[in-house]
């Protein structure tokens, strides 16, 4: 790999490791009911990457489960510690969501939008100066 390390990080026990090559495509925070039983806090910080720009040293383990849109979506968390780490959603599997929070350094988050505002606990605050969406966003208009 030639290109620049853009990020690194690491489970909780250190089992796990990652790089990642290359800026984030999409950075979200998730207030799902999904992502705050994973996390087991009010929502996930999430940055999704091209999955050929990212390198995972070490085992996970995973659990898969429906999302709304239908595709299935697979946690992967260390098997050891717990720490969650990183997603894989079927519909786009060249895509990797990665959890932010296990990041060495993470100064470069800067969530573009926060999603599933209708399950945000009022304890739980996100910023209200990107859009907000009570579910997933409208999909993009149709390029012309
Ligand atoms: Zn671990
Ligand atoms: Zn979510």
């Amino acid at each position: 790999m030639a290109q620049d390390v853009h990020a690194t990080g690491q489970c909780l026990c250190g089992a796990v490791h990652f790089r990642v090559a290359g800026p984030p495509i999409w950075m979200a925070q998730c207030h799902c009911r999904d992502c705050q039983r994973a996390s087991g806090t009010g929502h996930m910080s999430n940055a999704i990457f091209k999955l050929a720009d990212v390198e995972i040293v070490g085992e996970t383990a995973s659990y898969a489960s429906e999302a709304d849109s239908g595709a299935t979506l697979a946690r992967h968390f260390c098997p050891t510690c717990g720490s969650r780490l990183f997603s894989v959603n079927s519909a786009r599997p060249w895509l990797i969501i990665m959890a932010v929070g296990a990041f060495d350094d993470t100064r470069w988050f800067k969530p573009q939008m926060v999603l599933y505002t209708k399950s945000r606990a009022a304890w739980d605050h996100t910023t209200d100066q990107v859009p907000n969406f009570e579910g997933m966003p409208p999909p993009p208009p149709p390029k012309s």
